[in-house]
């Protein structure tokens, strides 16, 4: 997988403007369990009321489920921006919480420098899950949680249609005014 550019990471996707986000001044309660947030509830999964609509929803081409590292805490995992924006293909699970699937429809990406490539899975699985697991406690120059489900699915199109035409970058939308060396 490749990674992002620190410098300038964002000038040539194609993400939603940040507006609706940058409007917002203050917290407000989490329509399912009223607890205070900035943009979405972390537990619940689900943009706050003044965002409800208004944020991008991402389609993916395979059902992807997330199995966190249990002492990774929600609030610090980019993997519910996932859940949050592709609510439709998206689960978060913790382990042990790790699910049932057909190991015939199923790849895993796991990030790791001795991985094969997307190119390579599609080429052998005919991929309709996708189960994405990680470890806690990586270096930075690893990927974010996000960013690795966003690779993924990109790579995936591309090595499907050779093409890809930025239809999966809104993954990144909540992610970008997050990041404090990104201008919008
Ligand atoms: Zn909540």
């Amino acid at each position: 997988m490749t990674s992002l550019q620190p410098a300038e990471p964002f000038k040539h996707l194609n993400i939603s403007s940040a507006e609706v986000l940058e409007r917002l001044t203050g917290r407000s309660p989490c329509p399912k369990c009223h607890k205070s947030r900035m943009y979405f509830c972390y537990n619940c999964l689900v943009p706050v009321d003044a965002l409800t609509g208004k944020i991008p929803h991402v389609r993916l081409p395979v059902e992807v489920e997330i199995v966190k590292h249990p002492g990774e805490t929600n609030g610090k995992s980019t993997a519910v921006h996932a859940a949050v924006l592709a609510p439709d293909d998206v689960t978060l699970r913790t382990y042990p919480d790790v699910g049932s699937y057909d190991p015939d429809e199923t790849v895993l990406v796991f990030p790791d420098s001795s991985a094969g490539s997307v190119a390579d899975v599609s080429a052998t699985a005919p991929a309709r899950d996708a189960l994405l697991a990680y470890q806690r406690g990586k270096p930075r120059t690893h990927l974010a949680t996000i960013e690795a489900v966003y690779y993924f699915v990109r790579e995936l199109q591309e090595s499907r249609h050779d093409t890809y035409g930025g239809e999966f970058d809104d993954l990144l939308f909540i992610l970008r005014p997050l990041l404090p060396d990104c201008v919008p």
